[in-house]
């Protein structure tokens, strides 16, 4: 049986290692354009805090070949998935059994005017390395930061949101903070954040709004609700509604866009995200699974939901080969810790947007522990997750602690009380 996964990052890798521990013989192949996978989650760590950008790449070729697997690296061009076989940059043409695309979204940096000349971000690692050397010489002025509008489809029933996931512009927003503290220029700076949307934070609850909304009062950052950026020149940035606001750093989340290649296929909707049915199979073609970001399901783009997706995806593929085992439910949450600068972090926990009760917001010193333990874990086991003995063992503390999220001090709080 030959599988072939398109793309070997957060998805794809997930799906490859699953794949690998069932004791099916089967022929994997993991096609990527990139040589490493870039371990997004640790890029504001790059961007904000110097973090070196090798700390975050891992090479693909050695962690595939070594599990027995094949790779290629090669972009796919195109894919006939009528006829079951795909073709590469190089020329190549590819048959499978089965299809995973995992190959993620374009960040479309350059639709937005002016982005090139003057806008930063730290979504890639030319952007973040390119937004630190920015970082490290900027001394005085306005820094504004926020999500652009994304476009999404219509043909599955996921979450309506505006902005594929803000989590990194909160980390944006209280890593600066820190660093201007840090740098005692805080009095000769200022952050203002936008969201495209009349919700920052529009995919948790009230609780976890509330605990962030008042962590940016106490910290003087100003948020702008509504704002869809259209353009950014020296010192201004500027919005749909005709308003701009004063801007020496401008931070932006690109929009995400699906690879044109999807739509050219047919296999993409009106957007260019791949539709599913909740075992992450394609809506019209049975070979074909679709995880993480470009899977019109995931929203938002994330991760942890990513992964979780990668997982139903194995579990689906294993049941169609042996007629054994059975089909994770698709049960999506927000799972995710923001890094706040020093040893601060907030771990947020939510299931509000997919009608679930959990809303929890940790903003402690364990958080910002769990979130080094994740990245490092991450890198040195080559792109593996925490064993899922440890997973669940996090979500009982998360329960034991879910009546105390509140008791906390985060440390750098305390350290500046000393
Ligand atoms: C700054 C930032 C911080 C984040 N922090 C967090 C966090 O703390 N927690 C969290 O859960 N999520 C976080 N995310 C989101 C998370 O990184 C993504 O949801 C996740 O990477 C999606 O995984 P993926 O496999 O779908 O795509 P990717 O990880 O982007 O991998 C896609 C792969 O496909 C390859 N590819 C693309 N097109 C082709 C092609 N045509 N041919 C061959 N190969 C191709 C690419 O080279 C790439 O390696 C963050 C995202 C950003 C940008």
């Amino acid at each position: 049986m030959k599988i072939i996964i398109i793309g070997g990052g957060f998805a794809g890798l997930r799906a490859y290692y699953r794949l690998k521990k069932s004791k099916e013989k089967l022929n994997i192949t993991v096609i990527d354009k990139r040589k490493q996978l870039l371990e997004k989650p640790a890029l504001p760590e790059v961007a904000f805090a110097g973090k070196s950008v090798k700390s975050v790449l891992i090479d693909l070729e050695p962690i595939i070949t070594h599990k027995g697997g094949k790779y290629i690296n090669a972009e796919v061009i195109k894919i006939n998935p009528k006829l079951n076989h795909l073709h590469l940059d190089n020329g190549d043409k590819i048959e499978y059994d089965y299809l995973i695309i995992a190959s993620g979204v374009i960040k479309d940096y350059y639709s937005i005017e002016g982005f090139k000349e003057f806008g930063y971000s730290m979504c890639d690692d030319i952007q973040s390395l390119k937004l630190w050397n920015k970082v490290k010489e900027f001394k005085k002025g306005n820094v504004v930061i926020g999500t652009a509008k994304s476009k999404f489809g219509t043909r599955v029933k996921a979450p309506k949101l505006i902005a594929p996931c803000e989590g990194p512009v909160g980390e944006a927003m209280f890593m600066l903070d820190y660093d201007f503290k840090k740098r005692k220029i805080d009095k000769e700076t200022s952050i203002n954040v936008f969201t495209p949307g009349e919700i920052f934070f529009e995919d948790v609850g009230n609780h976890v709004r509330e605990k962030v909304g008042k962590i940016m009062t106490d910290k003087n950052i100003t948020l702008h609700k509504n704002k869809v950026v259209t353009k950014i020149t020296k010192e201004e940035i500027h919005f749909s509604d005709s308003t701009s606001l004063p801007c020496d750093l401008a931070i932006i989340i690109p929009p995400y866009k699906p690879l044109p290649l999807f739509n050219n296929c047919n296999l993409g909707d009106e957007a260019g995200f791949i539709p599913t049915d909740k075992t992450m199979k394609h809506l019209d073609f049975d070979s074909i699974y679709a995880i993480g970001d470009i899977n019109a399901l995931a929203q938002p783009k994330l991760g942890h939901i990513a992964v979780h997706q990668a997982d139903i995806a194995v579990s689906a593929i294993l049941k169609e080969i042996t007629g054994k085992g059975t089909i994770i439910n698709y049960e999506p949450s927000i799972f995710c810790i923001m890094n706040m600068g020093g040893l601060d972090a907030t771990l947020i926990y939510s299931d509000k947007l997919y009608n679930g009760k959990n809303d929890l917001a940790f903003h402690n010193p364990i958080s910002r522990m769990m979130k080094w333990s994740f990245d490092s874990y991450y890198y040195f086991t080559k792109g593996h997750m925490f064993p899922d003995f440890a997973v669940e063992g996090m979500e009982r503390f998360l329960k034991l602690f879910k009546e105390d999220e509140d008791k906390y001090i985060p440390f750098n709080e305390k350290r500046d009380n000393l």
